[in-house]
């Protein structure tokens, strides 16, 4: 192929800070900065870029460019001019004035619990959120919509209810401040450890006031004093010792010092002097959102401003709708929500994303319009982002060949997961792993099962789709062994990111895949004393084994899972049976099993690897 010469252009670039859509084409990049989509493509050839003129540009090629004639350039991504627009429509600043003058309140502080693992958070948000709910009040369980809210002297206090800095940080990354105060955990027997560190750095980092929950008082070897001269050293000083970091002794197991812990969270709130207009259209943020089944998309939101109330119509990042419930945190159905307050919504279109701001727009018209068009530009983004990760990423099985050349690698992956906070959880983790070498680039991130369209943006991008508690539908498993699209489902994280970092490292665990075995019908359900059920089957297919991995179905839904414990043919305990025979099956752990139920026993086989 002709390599046409690339002669950089003498016109002169214009002045000043020029805004380039991210994914942009040469064709749109080449006049705004006076020279022709020629240019762009001669430039990107000579720099070992086969780019045309119609094709989305990666940041780093436009940034090239840029750099090349000398330009100012800020990549913007698709709609975030036309968002300043969008938030003009929604009267967003508007609703921020009112918050000035004479009508605000005090509001209850909003709460997250940081510290390091295993050092008691977890404990403590359920203790205080055991010790605090008001007996017989209605509902009584408490629900997981994201935060809850305790009263204290009369005094309400709102908890987030995901502790730790990652949730923490992923909010802050999308522009959510949601937090007033941290608590920051330590456990009195094992001192300042590294994610004591990194929590205090994010507290610090978003300007948010520290009390310091000293916990494990209650264990031999605790030794506050330690605690407190290791947190000195990094400039928490104790009241105690003359300076003003509130430290509270707590035993989040025995219950000692929570009463003490939700006093002070009181005193620091009236310090912070935190007030919120209660009038007017609610405004706050997004803290989880997921599908459920029976009742459409959920959305746990915190009303940062004004009061939510049922009928309003809500704009949730890219999701709107009218508001057709409104829950509280012990499952009581509420007319209208005010500040602080977190509360589950019912209504909205699609699942919004954690961390987004939601809004009460000033009528149906405008708040469907408004999602409608930030659901266009993230469309656009999704396609940019998607055409940029193309060019020269790579699958998880490829990623150390690369690497081993030498060579920096792109790691491309769609990451589906079952609800925004894990999914959230997920790519963080994966961040956390890129180095200078392997860099991560999402084609896309969702909530919900892996579907056939996954698969087409993992061909069109060569991703590996990565889900979490998820799985693909059959339309989607189909597709990816046709295309070879690599699936890798997961239910624990932490085995997710062992997984891609023995990628990294050429050390891929192999993959398997699941081989139906033998399936059986069942006929008929014996009642054996001491024994249990024996079901009477009749294999229909393959050879069912004693002892193999089994599932149980019932119109194709899987009703459990387990191991067969017995095969018997007449009275004979035997190891296999073929299709076509009778046998019974033992059942000692599941004995819910009926008549035309479908027993399926399977295998995971090793893929092996190209
Ligand atoms: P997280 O990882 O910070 O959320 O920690 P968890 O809340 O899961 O607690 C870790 C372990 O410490 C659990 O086994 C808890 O039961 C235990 N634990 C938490 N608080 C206390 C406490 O005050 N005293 C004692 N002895 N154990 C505690």
């Amino acid at each position: 192929m002709d390599m046409p010469e690339y002669t950089p252009a003498e016109a002169p670039v214009p002045e000043g800070e020029i805004v380039i859509e991210r994914g942009s084409t040469p064709q749109e990049i080449g006049p705004k900065l006076n020279r022709t989509a020629a240019d762009v493509v001669r430039f990107l050839m000579a720099e070992g870029e086969m780019v045309t003129a119609t094709q989305s540009l990666t940041d780093e090629m436009i940034e090239l460019f840029a750099v090349d004639v000398g330009a100012e350039v800020r990549l913007a991504d698709p709609g975030e001019e036309e968002e300043v627009e969008l938030q003009k429509r929604l009267g967003v600043e508007d609703l921020e004035d009112d918050d000035d003058d004479e009508d605000v309140i005090e509001r209850p502080p909003v709460i997250t619990v940081m510290g390091h693992v295993d050092h008691g958070k977890t404990k403590l948000l359920d203790q205080i959120r055991n010790a605090n709910v008001v007996a017989g009040e209605a509902g009584g369980i408490t629900q997981h919509i994201g935060a809850y809210q305790v009263e204290k002297d009369g005094r309400l206090i709102t908890f987030i209810d995901t502790p730790g800095h990652e949730a923490f940080s992923a909010m802050r990354a999308r522009g959510a401040d949601a937090t007033d105060i941290v608590v920051l955990v330590v456990a009195a027997d094992d001192g300042v450890m590294p994610q004591t560190l990194e929590a205090l750095d994010h507290a610090k980092a978003a300007g948010v006031p520290i009390v310091v929950a000293i916990n494990k008082i209650d264990r031999e070897s605790a030794d506050p004093q330690r605690v407190m001269s290791q947190l000195a050293e990094r400039d928490l000083v104790p009241e105690a010792w003359g300076g003003d970091t509130i430290m509270v002794e707590v035993s989040a197991l025995q219950n000692l010092g929570i009463d003490d812990l939700l006093e002070q969270l009181v005193v620091v709130a009236d310090i912070e002097e935190l007030t919120a207009n209660p009038g007017g259209r609610a405004k706050g943020v997004v803290l989880e959102s997921h599908l459920d089944v029976g009742r459409g998309p959920v959305a746990s939101l915190l009303v940062e401003r004004g009061t939510l109330k049922v009928g309003d119509p809500l704009v949730a990042g890219a999701a709107w709708g009218r508001v057709r419930a409104i829950i509280d945190d012990k499952g009581k159905q509420l007319k209208e929500a005010g500040p602080s307050t977190p509360v589950e919504v019912l209504g909205l279109s699609d699942v919004a994303v954690a961390g987004d701001d939601f809004v009460v727009a000033p009528d149906d018209k405008t708040a469907r319009q408004v999602a409608d068009q930030r659901e266009h530009y993230q469309r656009v983004a999704s396609i940019s982002g998607s055409a940029a990760v193309a060019s020269g990423g790579m699958k998880l099985e490829d990623i150390f060949s690369q690497i081993q050349a030498g060579e920096a690698a792109t790691l491309n992956v769609i990451v589906k997961a079952d609800v925004n906070g894990s999914l959230e959880a997920v790519t963080e983790s994966l961040k956390k792993l890129e180095r200078d070498e392997v860099k991560l680039a999402f084609a896309r991130r969702g909530v919900g099962g892996v579907t056939k369209d996954d698969i087409q943006l993992a061909v069109a991008t060569n991703a590996t789709i990565i889900g979490f508690n998820v799985r693909p539908d059959r339309l989607a498993r189909e597709l990816a062994a046709q295309e070879g699209v690599e699936i890798r489902t997961y239910e624990i994280i932490y085995k997710l990111i062992e997984d891609i970092e023995s990628a990294m490292v050429g050390m891929l665990a192999p993959e398997f895949e699941e081989v139906v075995t033998g399936e059986a019908e069942v006929r008929e359900i014996f009642r054996v004393p001491r024994i249990g059920a024996i079901a009477g089957c009749y294999v229909t297919n393959g050879t069912i084994t004693r002892g193999s991995k089994v599932r149980f179905l019932r119109e194709g839904t899987i009703i459990w899972k387990g191991a067969i414990n017995s095969l018997k043919r007449f009275k004979d305990d035997v190891r296999e049976v073929q299709a076509g025979y009778e046998c019974g099956i033992g059942l000692t752990d599941f004995q819910d099993l009926k008549q035309g139920d479908i027993i399926e026993t399977y295998e995971d086989r090793e893929i092996p690897r190209s």
